[in-house]
């Protein structure tokens, strides 16, 4: 690594860490372990603070009873025993300030940890024991080791980077800083493969720049434009592949131009159509209620792609309740206008299962010509296709797929085996798209192509009702184009949520239930969750159900639902709560997605707090459904802080997005961002709540340079791409 020539990051990603002057094999093992086998990978390891060694706390200077992080020198190490027979570890820590004892209790490695000269970081409570100040168990960085043989302690700027050290590889954080140090003064200077107006517009420091001043700051100043231009990086990167990728399925894409007229989508219930309109056209003639304007403008944007030779791959964002399934609805018979069929995918059998009796409702009535028929003129063949459809059912759907009788199938991932053919597929929707890897969704694109006789890409519209904020989606559905219903039916009464925190909120909680069945509603209670056992989980809720049928809730007439009942005892449960034969139904979690039962007024949640706030949001949505006052209640005592703030923030809000927001907050992205790309294209700096605006300038940048040449007038970027993809994917993305 010696030549001058600017060096591009994926040469770096070439050299070895083993090539490092202070890293021999133990040491390779030991940052293998970490996922670090060459010198980009090590440049992409970033500082956690950073220590400003001009600016030391003076000792002298700390409070007795706040937290504060001491960086000094061990001046005097000593071990003994307590009359407890605990081992006590003794420190004295010292800086040009004054000094300060810290005290460690049977962790007698200390001892061998910070020898004399050793320079730390300590952080903990400052105590006071016999008027001296003092530190027990500090967390400990070790910044420069006793003899200073493994970093140059003279290149030590005044800002020392402090690295996420791993005492389970047994790496410090100065061994880290020492190798990254080497490999950038040995690097040189870095290729940039950012144009200059890009990095002028936006304000961004050079590539070289970034990474010292990331690693090797000489000023704290220097830190943040140096993270900015990393941050950038990270989502030009991610972009950019979302970008290629998009451009790739549009050059090889073989779409259908549904037959959509857009003033089919302005037609009120009750106006007049005949048995020649289109099916569009004449469902929402004869449907009960008029499209919120979000449902209109949705449905225009579904109808344009709908239209268009471009296959649609669009994602729709729609709170609980907002009325996605007419917009589904409609899609559907959009492609069946066209003489082709649709597909409507659901993450669970309970849910294929209820999506199939309320399409059967709903289009009931409904009839398309058909030449091989006596009269010409059949209703519409809705039919269902999960893993529980006995073999003969199974076969005749599978027939009626193949010849073009069956317009819609209704179905779980059964849908996606290989024997599922199709005469023309015109319309995928998928129900809950969260539930669904992006391999799967793309594996759904292959299958229409593949298996359907017309050899075209259908459309394909993905639902969720889990609110995703607007950046998190950019990132995790940054491939397909986005519709939000964000607006209520007319008429829905905000659900009222209450946290029962004492037993006479809980006896409310109970009466309310009561008034709600005498009224002739309907009552969901949610059992706890109980992590990793199903099994235990049915058993506390058929005990609950017991329990509540002979007390809180004797003479109700009380249903039990969970994941360990067998498929029809599980329909006939929601069909007799359905119908009103059942008041209550007491049930785990598997009703949690999509489950609509507009009688339902009431849902009681046990142990809350065991919930997500996004699951605790889908839950509360089974209620309210209707023009009817729904409550929510919560129950149980959250055991820490973050519980309770999760409770609160649904008490205080209805707002999916909103509660999105904060769930994002609690949790950190790395829950949300679980599902995103294979490789390396981690977003390791970059932040989403705080980095907005560089995520919409590298979205903006990457789509003007993909659609400019699709990246073949850039070589350095495309170079600097492959480090996070696959050879495979880099064949398919960057072939010219
Ligand atoms: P989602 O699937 O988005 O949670 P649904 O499609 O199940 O919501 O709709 C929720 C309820 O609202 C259903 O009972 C549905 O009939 C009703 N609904 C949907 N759209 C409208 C509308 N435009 N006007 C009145 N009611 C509507
Ligand atoms: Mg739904």
């Amino acid at each position: 690594m010696s030549e001058s020539a600017p060096r591009r990051l994926r040469q770096l990603g070439d050299v070895p860490v083993s090539q490092l002057r202070n890293v021999g094999e133990k040491r390779t093992a030991a940052l293998a372990s970490l996922g670090i086998e060459n010198v980009f990978d090590l440049l992409t390891i970033y500082p956690r603070r950073y220590i400003d060694r001009t600016k030391r706390v003076d000792l002298s200077d700390l409070t007795v009873g706040e937290e504060a992080a001491v960086f000094g020198e061990v001046g005097k190490v000593s071990s003994r025993r307590t009359k407890q027979g605990k081992v006590m570890v003794e420190v004295s820590v010292r800086d040009d300030g004054g000094s300060i004892k810290v005290v460690f209790f049977n962790q007698a490695w200390r001892e061998r940890q910070l020898p004399v000269g050793v320079q730390a970081l300590f952080f903990a409570k400052v105590t006071e024991y016999k008027g001296q100040r003092q530190m027990t168990n500090p967390v400990v960085d070790v910044i420069v080791g006793a003899s200073g043989e493994e970093r140059d302690v003279t290149r030590i700027g005044r800002v020392v980077p402090i690295y996420p050290a791993s005492g389970k590889a047994g790496l410090t954080s100065w061994e880290i800083g020492g190798f990254i140090d080497e490999s950038l003064r040995r690097a040189g200077p870095l290729l940039d493969p950012v144009p200059p107006s890009v990095r002028d517009e936006l304000q961004l420091v050079d590539r070289t720049q970034s990474y010292w001043g990331i690693h090797l700051p000489s000023d704290l100043d220097d830190v943040a434009p140096a993270r900015r231009r990393l941050v950038f990086d990270e989502f030009l990167r991610l972009q950019l592949l979302l970008a290629l990728r998009r451009r790739r399925l549009e050059e090889s894409s073989a779409g259908i131009r549904h037959p959509l007229a857009l003033d089919d989508l302005d037609v009120e219930p009750g106006a007049l159509s005949s048995p020649s309109s289109s099916l569009v056209r004449r469902f929402l003639a004869g449907h009960h209620f008029a499209l919120t304007s979000a449902q209109h403008r949705v449905l225009v944007e579904i109808a344009r792609d709908m239209a268009s030779p471009l296959p649609m791959h669009r994602l729709l964002q729609g709170d609980v309740g907002s009325g996605k399934t007419v917009v589904a609805l409609t899609t559907l018979l959009a492609a069946i206008d066209g003489g082709r069929q649709g597909a409507l995918m659901a993450p669970t059998e309970v849910l294929a299962e209820q999506h199939l009796a309320s399409l059967r409702a709903d289009l009931a009535g409904l009839t398309k010509s058909d030449p091989s028929v006596l009269g010409g003129e059949r209703g519409l063949s809705i039919q269902l296709l999960t893993g529980r459809v006995k073999a003969k059912d199974r076969q005749s759907v599978l027939d009626g797929l193949r010849n073009g009788s069956v317009d819609v199938v209704v179905g779980t991932h059964a849908l996606l085996t290989d024997d599922v053919r199709f005469k023309a597929l015109g319309a995928i929707v998928i129900d809950e798209q969260h539930r669904f890897g992006v391999e799967q969704r793309a594996a759904l694109r292959d299958k229409g192509r593949n298996h359907s006789d017309e050899q075209a890409d259908p459309d394909l519209l993905v639902m969720t009702a889990t609110p995703i904020p607007r950046t998190a989606a950019m990132v995790v559905f940054g491939d397909l184009d986005r519709s939000v219903l964000d607006e209520m039916p007319r008429g829905r009464i905000p659900i009222r949520t209450e946290w029962a925190k004492d037993a006479g909120d809980v006896e409310r909680c109970w009466q309310r239930v009561r008034e709600e069945v005498s009224a002739g509603r309907r009552a969901f209670v949610i059992c706890p969750l109980v992590e990793g056992s199903e099994r235990i989980e049915a058993t506390s809720a058929v005990e609950e159900r017991t329990r509540l049928a002979l007390e809180e809730l004797r003479g109700l007439s009380v249903g039990l639902l969970h994941g360990q009942m067998k498929g029809p005892e599980k329909e006939a449960v929601m069909a007799q709560f359905r119908a009103g034969e059942l008041n209550v139904l007491v049930a785990t979690v598997v009703i949690e997605v999509g489950v609509d039962v507009p009688e339902a007024s009431v849902i009681v949640i046990e142990d809350a707090w065991r919930f997500g706030l996004a699951q605790l949001h889908q839950l509360r949505g089974r209620v309210g459904r209707a023009s009817v006052q729904s409550y929510c209640y919560l129950l149980g005592t959250p055991p820490n802080d973050e519980g309770a703030v999760r409770l609160q923030a649904l008490v205080d809000s209805t707002d999916g997005f909103a509660l999105a927001e904060i769930d994002l907050d609690l949790r950190g992205e790395g829950t949300l961002l679980g599902a995103r790309q294979r490789g390396r294209s981690d977003l390791r700096l970059a932040s989403l709540r705080d980095d907005e605006d560089l995520l919409l300038a590298a979205q903006r940048v990457a789509d003007s340079m993909v659609r400019r040449d699709g990246l073949t007038g850039e070589p350095d970027m495309v170079d600097e791409l492959r480090l996070f993809v696959d050879d495979e994917e880099a064949d398919y993305l960057f072939k010219s």
